[in-house]
């Protein structure tokens, strides 16, 4: 009778992959056990994991990017605790809470040209009040997104999504428009058809970890005035200090109309989206008291997500982490490129602050190259995807490919990481360089292994 936790979690220890095999999403566990990932994790503090055999994983993926202050933060879980324990008259609907307001107060002193915000519960929602905000606001219904990007996968989200794994079988989806990065007279073509109410870019993009060519965004942002239409920049992942600014537009010298933001903001605890905008967008999608919910979530400004926001915030104040994040993240990158002249596999390093991209390239020595082409054949990517599997398995260190059929890892660990992480992440990867550049032993096994599989499959 009644719920006890602690007792609950005892008691069906381990029994996560089996319950997610029969019940949940059949593929994650399966695709788990083939990696090796299939580890129970049982406490984690700041960048490391810990799991029930005592061993200690550092952690370069960071849930995604949400745990930009490290896991389990005393501040913010101090904050939940009070809350809680106020016993808060909390989604009233017919109220103004004092929490909701504070937090847009906060982040829109980030935000400069900026003055209202609409909160949601997670990134996509986030994405889709821009894409429907921008849609009424300039009363046109096309929005253009870029190769490669990913702005989630609810179906507005994914009809400025580019990758084919994702849309295909989801059609139709909304007529929107994919146009290279870096490409201006792509961009100049379809806004002169008159009907782009906006162009969306994530100002460092997730998949692949691709950096707009130097000064596009910003030549990019006078056409769009030109011609009428806005810019949404998606600050989901690169938000909150992740490149070394509060937000990754800020290395661009651009002035987004409406600004995404997600992951960080939670503090790793509750759910939470929010899209930051021109007090001009809000009069019109919001034009009078019968246009109120016009645009609506029953949790958006829920107490819990704007308690762990306020706290997360202070937390990024309070310990500089945007400054670490450019500071780290600097020496990280360095450590890395330097690597680029020993390894004729790694083909570069690029990111910002502490969202970092390793590129890897098709070796010119010929032993090499058996191993890389037999790896190819099978799947783009596959290479990337064994580093992974080797930096976690020898190395306990948690990274992810950047992408379906792209030979880029990312990293993207808490913002809080100093000289120790990085130095640990840099032998553990030298390592695996050594190895794979031997052309034998363990990670080309494991390659050999994953390829049969796939091919019985
Ligand atoms: N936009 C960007 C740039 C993202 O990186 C993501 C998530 N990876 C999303 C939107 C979607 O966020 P969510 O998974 O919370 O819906």
């Amino acid at each position: 009778m009644g719920f006890d936790l602690p007792g609950l979690l005892a008691e069906r220890a381990g029994a996560g992959y089996e319950l997610h095999a029969r019940y949940l999403n059949p593929q994650l566990p399966r695709m788990l056990h083939t990696i090796g990932f299939d580890k129970v994790y049982e406490r984690a503090e700041g960048s490391y994991l810990y799991d029930r055999d005592g061993d200690r994983y550092l952690d370069f993926l960071s849930g995604f990017g949400v745990f930009a202050l490290g896991r389990n933060h005393p501040v913010v879980r101090k904050a939940l605790h009070d809350l809680l324990d106020a016993e808060v008259a909390d989604l009233v609907q017919f109220d103004c809470t004092l929490l909701a307001g504070l937090l847009a107060e906060r982040l829109l002193a980030s935000a400069p040209g900026l003055e209202r915000v609409y909160f949601s519960n997670s990134g996509t929602e986030a994405v889709e009040a821009a894409l429907k905000f921008a849609r009424y606001a300039t009363g046109r219904p096309r929005i253009l997104y870029f190769d490669h990007a990913y702005h989630g996968l609810t179906v507005g989200s994914l009809s400025v999504n580019a990758s084919a794994e994702f849309r295909s079988g989801f059609g139709p989806l909304l007529p929107d428009t994919r146009i290279p990065l870096g490409d201006r007279a792509a961009l100049e073509a379809e806004l002169r058809k008159g009907d782009v109410a906006a162009l969306i870019v994530e100002p460092i993009q997730g998949k692949g970890v691709h950096v707009p060519p130097p000064g596009f965004l910003r030549e990019a942002q006078a056409l769009l005035r030109d011609h009428g239409a806005l810019l949404i920049c998606d600050e989901v992942q690169t938000g909150i200090g992740r490149t070394g600014r509060f937000f990754a537009y800020e290395h661009e010298g651009v002035q987004p109309d409406i600004v995404t933001v997600a992951k960080a903001l939670s503090g790793g605890y509750i759910p939470v989206g929010a899209t930051l905008a021109k007090d001009w967008i809000f009069g019109k999608v919001y034009s009078s008291m019968d246009r109120v919910l016009a645009h609506d979530s029953t949790f958006g400004s829920n107490a819990a997500a704007m308690t762990a926001g306020l706290a997360s915030l202070a937390v990024v104040d309070d310990e500089q982490l945007v400054a670490n994040a450019e500071r780290t993240g600097a020496r990280l990158r360095e450590a890395l490129t330097e690597l680029t002249a020993k390894y004729e596999m790694l083909a570069g390093v690029r990111g910002r602050g502490l969202m970092i991209g390793l590129e890897f390239g098709k070796p010119s020595a010929l032993k090499l190259r058996a191993g890389w082409n037999m790896l190819s054949a099978a799947r783009h990517g596959l290479f990337a995807q064994i580093v992974v599997v080797s930096l976690f398995q020898r190395h306990h260190i948690l990274t992810q490919v950047a992408g379906d059929h792209m030979e880029v890892i990312k990293l993207l660990p808490p913002l809080t990481i100093g000289t120790a992480e990085v130095d640990l992440f840099v032998q553990a990867f030298s390592e695996v360089m050594d190895e794979a550049h031997r052309g034998s032993g363990l990670m080309w096994d494991f390659g050999r292994r994953l390829v049969k599989q796939a091919i019985s499959r």
